[in-house]
């Protein structure tokens, strides 16, 4: 009999699966795709020689999670990139605001009248950052807070909405960089703990940057899956779980899946009927002829570049995604570039091109158009340089992978207690009501993003259990 079996290798799955391995325990993984990654994964989307990510590609959680530092991914062939600004942030004249490496060259980008206020906010918490990170990615309660002073100070900015933290700022480049920040997440501007969000991003890149992964982020999975093969876990790719019975025997099951998904194959009812699902995105994957030609130069020499005129358009466009159910007319857009820093990504002088705006859960329509009425507005002659694309909406994320219920890319709305209690109002989100089965997909603390973390905590739980039976 196996000790643990996990269902899914997404980032999650395999991070719980690694260091479960790592303690001694025997552990499978079974995954319903061909390859391992779930949404840390690259393919040849477009043309021949043009490697996509599908999903992730800007990584400041990744290079920042405690678990994944903790692991020798490195020497797995995992190697970050980083472009000479992890962010930048263009307008409409030609400007840009930017997030930067140093400080002082963010705030400086935001104008003298808000350059203070940036530092003062984002200042005190660096050199805690850290723990800060570890202790914020492992609420609730899977370990005790290294540094409890900061955990509150934190908590303190962080929990009220991000519409209330602008209001330290003046200036609209400054507003609106920060808006830009929480619509990662699909959150709406003015929700519970919004602020934090922002946060996160922000110091993650003062902390480490945002780099894309060498090779595509792929990469990241494949060196979790080499390491646990390594240590003597084994990967079962094709392999669609629908229910228990098609797993092996095993002390633990450990799903890297959405709580719908685990219900249904586990037989637990209504347990997770109360759960909610976000807005949907809309993903296209560009190959270039040359670089995007950005007017703003600072968008030229950044790895990611938010796209939304100011901070009333991009709560618009939000709001049509997530409350009015329709597809925005200026989508708020996360772009990034890999291929400015990662040659291996396209050929000589080629681009590949990543970006994506939220539509309503489930939209079945075409946001091609209004993307690329987008890109224009920021560089025009964008559309002159798009040599082919690849779409995909809500239906096609879904189908990909199953996570992504009605193209939810964050397994679960990012809003209301769900930011921080996910799946459920409970301060044990990875324990399930079968004391052998466990979830530790992005739906469970600390929610969407590659980082592992979600695996991590899920791990501890599980071994506590392996341990006392
Ligand atoms: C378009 C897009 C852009 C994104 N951009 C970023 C970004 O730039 N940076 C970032 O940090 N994050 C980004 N994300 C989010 C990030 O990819 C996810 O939050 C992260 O992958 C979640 O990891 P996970 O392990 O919980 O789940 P997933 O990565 O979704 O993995 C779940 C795995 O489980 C498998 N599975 C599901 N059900 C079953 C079953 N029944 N049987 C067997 N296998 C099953 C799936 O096939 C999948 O491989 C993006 C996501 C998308 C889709």
């Amino acid at each position: 009999m196996l000790d643990a079996v996990v269902v899914g290798a997404g980032p999650n799955g395999l991070t719980a699966a690694v260091e479960l391995a790592r303690r001694g325990f025997s552990v499978a993984v079974f995954e319903a795709r061909g390859t391992v990654g779930g949404g840390a994964r690259t393919e040849e989307l477009t043309l021949p020689g043009f490697r996509h990510d599908p999903c992730s590609a800007a990584h400041p959680l990744a290079i920042n999670s405690p678990a994944f530092r903790a692991l020798p991914l490195q020497r797995y062939g995992l190697e970050w990139l980083h472009a000479e600004l992890p962010m930048a942030h263009p307008f409409p004249d030609g400007s840009a605001a930017v997030l930067a490496r140093s400080v002082g060259e963010t705030a400086a980008s935001f104008g003298p009248r808000d350059a203070g206020a940036y530092r003062r906010l984002v200042e005190p918490f660096l050199p805690k950052w850290d723990a800060l990170a570890r202790d914020f990615m492992s609420l609730p309660l899977t370990a005790l807070p290294r540094d409890p002073v900061t955990l509150a100070r934190f908590g303190l900015v962080g929990l009220p909405p991000s519409t209330l933290l602008t209001r330290r700022f003046r200036d609209e480049p400054a507003r609106t960089l920060f808006a830009g920040l929480v619509a990662h997440v699909m959150a709406p501007l003015g929700g519970f703990a919004t602020s934090a969000i922002g946060l996160v991003f922000a110091l993650a890149a003062h902390a480490r940057g945002w780099p894309v992964a060498r090779g595509g982020s792929q990469a990241i999975s494949d060196a979790l899956a080499a390491y646990l093969r390594d240590l003597g876990g084994s990967v079962h790719t094709d392999y669609e779980v629908k229910r228990l019975d098609d797993l092996p025997p095993a002390r633990a099951y450990v799903f890297d899946t959405s709580p719908t998904a685990l219900a249904r194959i586990a037989g637990f009812g209504n347990h997770y009927a109360d759960y909610r699902y976000g807005p949907g995105v809309f993903k296209i994957d560009y190959a270039l002829d040359g670089p995007v030609p950005w007017t703003a130069k600072e968008a030229r020499v950044a790895g990611t570049v938010q796209i939304g005129a100011n901070r009333a358009e991009i709560g618009t466009a939000l709001r049509a995604a997530s409350r009015e159910g329709r597809a925005p007319d200026k989508p708020f857009l996360i772009t990034v570039q890999p291929s400015i820093v990662d040659p291996t990504r396209a050929p000589a002088g080629k681009h590949v091109f990543w970006a994506y705006g939220h539509v309503p859960h489930g939209w079945t329509g075409d946001l091609t158009d209004a993307v690329e009425r987008q890109l224009e507005r920021f560089a025009p002659g964008f559309r002159d340089r798009v040599l082919a694309r690849a779409t995909a909406g809500p239906p096609e994320l879904a189908a990909r992978n199953a996570n992504y219920v009605g193209g939810d890319i964050a397994s679960g709305a990012v809003s209301g207690l769900q930011v921080l209690l996910r799946p459920r109002p409970t301060l044990f989100p990875y324990r399930t009501p079968h004391p052998a089965v466990f979830i530790c997909s992005s739906a469970t603390p600390p929610g969407p993003g590659v980082h592992g973390m979600s695996g991590h905590n899920a791990a501890k739980a599980v071994w506590k259990r392996l341990r006392q039976t």
